[in-house]
C-alpha cells in the first residue's frame, strides 16, 4: 500500500533528534513558556523573515487571535466582514465567525485554486475591514494585487499559512511575511508538523504581537494583571522543541515535495486529468499535490485497487456546511467544481521512487 501521507516514516527519519529534544525538556524541569519555545520563536521568525513569531496551540487558535487581537485594538468591530476564499478549509472561516465578525465569501481561480485577486473589489463594502488569503495547497496567492487592493481600500491583511511553510516570491520574502499578519499550524500532516497540535502567528507589527501575547495567555501583560478576557493557547514546551528539530530540516523535505510534483507535472499523460497549474516554482511547498478529474470517486476507487491511497481536500465547500446555514442558500459554482473534482495524489519528504513511479504508471493506465 502506497500511504496518502506516512506520518509514521516521516518522524522516523527525526527519531534521535526527537528523543534528545524530548529528554532535554524531561530534564528542564520546565514545560510552559521556557526557553524552548522562546528558542523556536527567534528561529520561526527567523525563518519567515519577520520580526515576531508568536507560539500558540494551533492554526486555528492563530487566525482566531490575530481577529481577537485587532478587535481590542478598537481596528475590527462585531458585524464587520472579512473577504475569505469559498474553497477554503473551513477553520479559515470559523476564525472570523469566532469573533462575531462575517465571512464574506470571494470564489477562486480554477487554475490555482487560490483567491482570485480579480473578483476581490466588487466584494468589499462600507463594512470590510480585511482580505483573508489562504495559501492552499502550499501556493502562495496573488499578494501582489492583493496588497494592491488592500492598500487602496484600507484593509488588513491576514495570510492563512497553514499550507504554505517556507513558500517564497521571487523576491525571496516568504509566505508569513506577505501581509499584516499570519496564522500557521504545525498539525502532525503539515508540511512542519508538532507530535500534536501547535500552531504560531507571525507579524512585524509590535502592538499586534503584544496584544497576542497576552490574549493567548488569559489576556495577561503581566503575572495575574489581565487586560483583556483572554483564553488559553500556549505552545507548550515540548511541541517547541521538538518543533526546533524539525525546522532545521524543513527546506530539504521541500526540495523532496518539489522532486516528486515536479514528476507529477511532467510525466503524468492523462486527457481525463487536470493538473495543477505553478506559476512559480519556489513559490509551491507542495503540502498538497491535488488534481481534478470528470469522475473523481472512480478514480479513487481505481487507485485504491492499485494499492495508491488518495484523500479529497475537501469534498464539501463551506457554503453547504451544515454549520453555516446562513450560507447554504448561495451559488459558489467555481467552488462546487472544485469540490466535486478534486483528488490528492500521495506526496511527501519519505515518498521513495518506486513508489513515485507507481503512481504515474497508474493514472497513465487509467
Ligand atoms: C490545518 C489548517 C488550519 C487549522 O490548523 P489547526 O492547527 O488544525 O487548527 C487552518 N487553515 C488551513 C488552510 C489549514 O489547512
Amino acid at each position: 500500500m502506497i500511504k496518502f501521507l506516512d506520518l509514521y516514516a516521516i518522524n522516523q527519519t527525526y527519531k534521535q533528534e526527537l528523543r534528545d529534544a524530548f529528554d532535554r525538556v524531561l530534564d528542564s524541569g520546565w514545560y510552559i513558556m521556557g526557553n524552548e519555545l522562546k528558542q523556536f520563536e527567534a528561529e520561526f521568525a527567523s525563518y519567515c523573515g519577520v520580526k515576531h513569531a508568536i507560539g500558540v496551540a494551533n492554526g486555528l487558535d492563530a487566525l482566531i487571535l490575530i481577529i481577537r487581537a485587532y478587535k481590542e485594538m478598537g481596528l475590527f468591530k462585531d458585524g464587520d466582514e472579512i473577504l475569505v476564499p469559498s474553497n477554503t478549509y473551513i477553520a479559515s472561516i470559523l476564525a472570523i465567525s469566532a469573533n462575531g465578525l462575517v465571512p464574506v465569501l470571494v470564489e477562486p481561480n480554477i487554475e490555482t485554486y487560490n483567491l482570485d485577486a480579480n473578483l476581490i473589489e466588487e466584494a468589499i463594502t462600507s463594512r470590510t475591514v480585511a482580505i483573508l488569503p489562504v495559501h492552499l495547497y502550499g501556493q502562495l496567492c496573488d499578494m501582489d494585487n492583493i496588497n494592491i487592493i488592500a492598500k487602496k481600500h484600507g484593509l488588513k491583511i491576514i495570510e492563512d499559512c497553514a499550507q504554505a511553510h517556507g513558500a517564497k516570491l521571487n523576491t525571496g520574502q516568504r509566505g508569513g511575511n506577505l501581509g499584516d499578519a499570519a496564522g500557521f499550524s504545525f498539525y502532525p500532516g503539515k508540511n512542519l508538523g508538532a507530535l500534536g497540535d501547535a500552531g504560531a502567528v507571525t507579524t512585524n507589527d509590535d502592538d499586534l504581537a503584544t496584544a497576542i501575547r497576552a490574549l493567548l495567555n488569559y489576556g495577561s501583560h503581566v503575572k495575574y494583571q489581565n487586560l483583556y478576557k483572554g483564553i488559553n493557547s500556549r505552545l507548550d514546551e515540548l511541541q517547541a522543541a521538538l518543533l526546533r528539530v524539525k525546522l532545521g530540516r524543513l527546506d530539504q523535505d521541500t526540495e523532496i515535495r518539489k522532486d516528486i510534483a515536479n514528476r507529477y507535472l511532467s510525466e503524468i499523460h492523462n486527457s481525463r486529468v487536470i493538473l495543477p497549474e505553478v506559476e512559480n516554482q519556489d513559490a509551491h511547498v507542495w503540502h498538497l499535490f491535488v488534481i481534478r478529474t470528470d469522475d473523481r470517486d472512480a478514480m479513487q476507487n481505481y487507485l485504491l485497487d492499485r494499492g495508491i491511497q488518495t484523500v479529497i481536500h475537501y469534498p464539501i465547500p463551506p457554503h453547504r456546511q451544515v454549520a453555516y446555514a446562513e450560507l447554504n442558500h448561495k451559488s459558489f459554482p467555481i467552488s462546487e467544481q472544485i469540490h466535486n473534482s478534486v483528488i490528492s495524489l500521495p506526496i511527501s519528504p519519505v515518498m521513495n521512487k518506486t513508489e513515485v513511479d507507481a503512481v504515474i504508471k497508474a493514472i497513465n493506465e487509467y
